[in-house]
């Protein structure tokens, strides 16, 4: 996320600095001392929730051909596809100077242990490479893939990312996720017990939760051991389940506006807690595979930038409402 500073009062927040949101982007820069961009790999995983062992179905609004770049495709290796990404990284971000291989497509630790270090391993040989984000779900970890990654924590950087979506088990069995809220609370725990930093996904806008359900996920997801989060508004992508039921029954589905969604995330990130890092407000899925309007062409970057000027607008910030942070 690149958005401006807010240069207006000169305040430092807790996170050490003058942006009114506690930025992943910024966390990454101090931690490397120049500028991170992750380049995303699928490396032909599936996950659980398709191969049978769970479900075949997959998760309502899961399409993964929407969700990866067109540089990913399992037929690569993971050396040709972190080449592929770090050149096109480099036509479009030319400020990037450090790379992050993320396994990014399906369920990356579900796989035996010993294909897992061929894969990362291949992953941290490539020269520009600096650490590893392993995007999973909770149910697709244990032990023994913990301590692997631990130990390579000593030497790289290592984050795991939770696709969370929702704390509700209620909306968690509606769209199909077939693990329980507890089941990440567990996950979560368990990454930070092995000293690995964890990420999470949140959906916000998902059929059956209500405006202040949402809302107060903020206070729930403070209490949990994460480093960042990412959130994304709800996009109807063709041809998933999740279309056919919203054909069906339209009246359970409220998508946000834009204009919606920035008065909420604004309310949102003042009781979300400071120490949580913030890698996105939103996701952007190519118009093609939408199977609602987009946000008049309004990009991620746009709306992270609109969010920044509400917080600024109303002289907000993130936490400025969590219990336990005093109003600065
Ligand atoms: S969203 Fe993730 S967990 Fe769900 S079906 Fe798709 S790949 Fe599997």
């Amino acid at each position: 996320m690149d958005v401006d500073k807010n240069k207006d009062t000169g305040r430092i927040y807790p996170w050490g600095s003058s942006r009114r949101f506690n930025s992943f982007a910024e966390h990454m820069r101090k931690t490397y001392m120049s500028r991170v961009q992750k380049v995303s790999i699928d490396a032909g995983f599936t996950c659980p929730n398709r191969d049978g062992s769970k479900g075949t179905g997959g998760c309502t609004y899961c399409s993964n051909r929407a969700f990866n770049p067109s540089y990913c495709l399992p037929e690569k290796s993971v050396t040709v596809q972190i080449n592929e990404g770090i050149g096109f990284h480099r036509k479009r971000y030319r400020r990037a100077d450090s790379y992050i291989a993320y396994f990014q497509a399906y369920s990356n630790t579900y796989a035996p242990l010993g294909m897992l270090e061929k894969l990362y391993d291949e992953a941290l040989t490539h020269p520009e490479i600096k650490g590893l984000i392993i995007s999973t779900r909770p149910d697709c970890i244990n032990s023994e893939i913990l301590d692997f990654l631990s130990d390579l924590s000593e030497r790289w950087y290592i984050s795991i990312e939770y696709g969370i979506e929702s704390c509700y088990n209620k909306t968690l069995e509606r769209i199909n996720r077939r693990h329980t809220f507890e089941d990440a609370v567990t996950a979560l725990e368990e990454t930070k017990s092995h000293g690995i930093s964890s990420g999470a996904h949140f959906i916000f806008g998902l059929p059956g939760e209500s405006y202040d359900e949402m809302l107060a996920e903020a206070q729930i997801i403070s209490a949990l051991p994460l480093t960042s989060v990412k959130f994304h508004q709800l996009q109807l992508i063709k041809g998933t389940e999740m279309e056919n039921e919203y054909r069906k029954k339209p009246g359970d589905f409220e998508f946000f506006t834009w204009q919606k969604y920035l008065e909420f995330i604004t309310a949102f990130l003042e009781r979300l807690n400071p120490e949580i890092a913030v890698e996105r407000f939103t996701g952007e899925v190519p118009p093609r595979y939408l199977a609602t309007e987009p946000w008049n062409n309004k990009r991620s970057d746009q709306i992270a930038h609109l969010i920044e000027k509400r917080l600024e607008e109303t002289d907000t910030w993130q936490g400025r409402c969590h219990a336990g942070v005093n109003a600065m």
